[in-house]
């Protein structure tokens, strides 16, 4: 059957809950999109123009509905202060943190992200693939990491963990989070500024896995909520990543009111439908473990199984239930794509 919508078009009925043509594809490629040109890593996701070329790239071979635009997980992280390290092979990683202390949160400033890097090196991409490409395609624009994500890296993972286990300095701790805050929504602004159709933040560390759900309403779920409401009232869609099994608070997760959950295959497909029917777009689940080392046949199966469960609303949108690795292959990501024009046409 004939495809009747753009990408664009598709991605926007899908939102506002109207019937898409069929299913709208994401991929969370940048790893795998970087690895395709042939440039270490570590030079692309420090440069604006290597990235938006790499998207771009990835965008020609596959053509998929919605582009996810980041550099990794410490974007937000290293624009404070916290240390990064930069990998020829894979996304850069936070080590050193910048909060000694919690009050150390008083020095710190929310960065600008046109002067500050790498912020300004995603604004950058953003631009040059809205410019070559926004007509076209979805870009979604991640303002990674949201609030709590965030949090933690300024703090380091461990000691922040313990801060909220202990809950010694509640105050502070909501200080740290309402400074993060601030920070991705600055950037999130910044990002559509240049021509983002929406943007996402990643909250795993705050999902179950990680995190108790007694914690997550406590301290994650209101920073996330402020972010949604703050963004929405100015007309952008927010989306919120937490891969792991999110059934425990599903319920919760849904009433942030975020446009859009990302989920990944731990999650009860079935239960994630039931508690966003009709109030939120669902994007995922599809195994990143499967798309590295499934075949095309299985990723097909896979993908047809998420259809099935998750599509009925229009409210759904197929892809990776979180960053592709770098090494996944062509085919498999091909086979996701394809799936969505096999088994997700709207009748
Ligand atoms: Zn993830």
């Amino acid at each position: 059957m004939p495809e009747t919508m753009t990408s664009i078009e598709r991605v926007q009925a899908t939102l506002e809950f109207r019937k898409p043509d069929r299913v709208p594809v994401d991929l969370h490629n940048f790893q795998p999109a970087a690895a395709m040109l042939g440039v270490s890593l570590r030079e692309i996701f420090q440069n604006g123009d290597l990235l938006a070329e790499a998207m771009l790239n990835a965008w020609r071979e596959f053509k998929h509905d919605m582009i996810l635009l980041e550099n990794g997980t410490a974007c937000n992280a290293q624009a404070c202060g916290v240390e990064v390290v930069y990998d020829d092979d894979s996304a850069p990683v936070a080590t050193e943190p910048v909060l000694k202390v919690l009050a150390d949160i008083a020095d710190l400033e929310v960065p600008d992200p046109y002067t500050t890097f790498p912020m300004c090196e995603i604004l950058k991409a953003t631009r040059i693939l809205s410019h070559e490409i926004g007509d076209k395609v979805w870009i979604c624009a991640r303002a990674d990491q949201g609030p709590f994500a965030l949090a933690a890296l300024l703090r380091g993972l461990s000691n922040w963990m313990v801060d909220i286990g202990l809950n010694e300095q509640p105050a502070l701790i909501h200080q740290v989070l309402d400074f993060s805050r601030r920070v991705a929504t600055r950037y999130a602004y910044a990002l559509i500024e240049c021509g983002g159709h929406s943007t996402s933040i990643g909250e795993s560390v705050s999902g179950p896995d990680m995190l108790s759900p007694h914690h997550y309403r406590q301290y994650a779920w209101p920073y996330q909520k402020l972010m949604v409401d703050e963004l929405k009232a100015k007309g952008i869609a927010l989306a919120i990543h937490i891969c792991g099994k999110t059934d425990p608070i599903l319920a919760d997760f849904v009433a942030t009111g975020a446009s859009i959950l990302e989920i990944d295959h731990k999650t009860d497909m079935q239960a994630a439908k039931n508690s966003a029917r009709r109030r939120t777009t669902l994007l995922g689940p599809i195994n990143t473990t499967l798309m590295y080392t499934g075949a095309p046949s299985e990723i097909d199966d896979a993908c047809r199984e998420a259809v099935e469960i998750l599509a009925p609303d229009y409210r759904f949108i197929l892809g990776p239930g979180c960053a592709l690795g770098t090494a996944t292959p062509a085919d498999n990501i091909h086979a996701l794509v394809e799936a969505a024009k096999k088994y997700g046409v709207y009748q």
